[in-house]
């Protein structure tokens, strides 16, 4: 005997657990269905249940071949339950797990999927905010289709914006991975459909390169490169898939493509990608330790492939985050956390601003400066880890807020459906 969800539902076993709740597998009227049984911290909120429930008609509306169709919304005493559509296979992080890198086609193919749910989901005028690997399921019992990649399903619409509010995350805590975060949501900007682009097409890097374009270390550091720095291209990529993929990682977000759009020229290039094996690039680095010293790598550095200097592709490069500044000419610099100085974070002698590693830096001094500077390197470290933090805050507050924002919106969060 299972458990009950309401008085329809049976949830059986556990297909997963995630960071919303746990997922089962169940049994409803209509035969074999996922239930995605909410935290409790989060079932016993009200607000948060009168939210679910206000957003029922969205949720439920949302039919497409490659989104994972929510069929109903339990509340039932202490539960609050997502009743969706069972996707018989794995998430993508999984198999991206497995293989690390796929090939080009395969690659394209499943994120053309995406993109033609995420199209279905913007002209009903709604934002998914949270497109990442994770939320992608291969539905294994589908047909196989183009590079032996198996449908992909877009799931978890609107989760990240009902869960995510201040209240269900510890203040130190950054919600989930910045990695998919687009530039103007960490500016404070209203999430538009665009968002969605960005992140998927972050997506797709990733699926080709095996690592995010602006992931690792710090989470600020992550929020910075989002706003500042230059995609590093990727060795061997077909240039017109490289040329889709820097139009959709565009910083502003009017020069990205269309979810149909891009849905369309994806599937368009398919024909080219056949055969091409997964691209060779060397991994990222791991994590060295802090203290390593001058030319090993910076925490949550990555070691990545070398910039292609054809004269029309602007080095990667990064404005520099205090005002006056010398700008990052070294990629190695800005893939790791720069901590500002005190005078900066006060916001004086810009010109004596650091590098991050600068040469010989930890090691200067003599014995007896050794103590004080040791003294002010805590204190920089201390002020630069509140100056990020303050920065992550900042980027989420706005982020976590302008769902509530400005009702003329073109492209609001998922609350706001279309006027019947
Ligand atoms: P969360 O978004 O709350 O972190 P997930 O949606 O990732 O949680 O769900 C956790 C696990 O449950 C995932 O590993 C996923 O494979 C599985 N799962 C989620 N939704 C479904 C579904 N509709 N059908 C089958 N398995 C699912
Ligand atoms: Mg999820």
């Amino acid at each position: 005997m299972g458990r009950k969800i309401g008085s329809r539902y049976t949830a059986h076993q556990i297909l997963g657990r995630g960071s919303a709740g746990t997922v089962w597998l169940g049994e409803g009227p209509e035969g074999a269905v996922a239930i995605k049984l909410l935290r409790e911290d989060l079932a016993s909120d009200q607000e948060l249940v009168g939210r679910f429930v206000q957003e029922r008609t969205a949720l439920l509306s949302l039919e497409h071949p490659h989104v994972v169709g929510v069929r109903d919304l339990v509340v039932d005493g202490n539960d609050l339950a997502l009743v969706m559509d069972l996707v018989r296979g794995t998430d993508l992080r999984t198999r991206l797990e497995r293989e690390r890198r796929l090939a080009p086609e395969a690659a394209v193919a499943i994120v053309a999927d995406v993109a033609d749910g995420l199209a279905a989901a913007h002209s009903a005028r709604i934002v998914h905010r949270d497109v990442k690997p994770e939320n992608v399921l291969l539905d294994m019992q589908g047909p196989l289709g183009p590079g032996g990649a198996h449908p992909a399903l877009l799931t978890d619409f609107g989760i990240a914006r009902l869960v995510d509010s201040p209240r269900h995350t510890r203040a130190t805590k950054v919600i989930g991975t910045p990695d998919y975060l687009a530039p103007e949501i960490i500016e404070g900007l209203p999430p538009r459909a665009s968002v969605d682009v960005y992140a998927l097409a972050t997506v797709l890097y990733e699926l080709l390169a095996g690592f995010t374009p602006f992931g690792g270390g710090h989470p600020g550091a992550v929020l910075r490169r989002h706003v500042t720095e230059s995609v590093a291209p990727l060795p061997g990529i077909p240039d017109e898939l490289w040329q889709l993929l820097l139009q959709c990682l565009a910083k502003a977000p009017a020069s990205r493509l269309r979810a149909p759009e891009l849905a369309a020229r994806l599937r368009e290039m398919l024909p080219s990608l056949a055969g091409i094996p997964p691209l060779d690039i060397d991994e990222p680095d791991g994590d060295a330790p802090e203290d390593a010293p001058e030319g090993a790598a910076a925490p949550g550095s990555r070691d990545y492939p070398p910039a292609v200097q054809a004269d029309d592709t602007p080095p990667r490069g990064a404005i520099p985050l205090v005002q006056g500044a010398k700008p990052d000419s070294n990629r190695d610099t800005h893939t790791s956390m720069r901590v500002p100085g005190p005078d900066e974070l006060a916001g004086g002698a810009h010109g004596t601003a650091r590098t991050p590693r600068a040469a010989g830096e930890r090691r200067a001094g003599s014995a007896r400066h050794r103590s004080a500077a040791e003294a002010m390197r805590r204190r920089r470290i201390k002020l630069g880890t509140v100056g990020a933090a303050l920065l992550v805050a900042v980027g989420l507050g706005c982020w976590l807020t302008a769902g509530d924002g400005d009702p003329d919106d073109a492209r609001p969060g998922i609350h706001r459906t279309q006027a019947p």
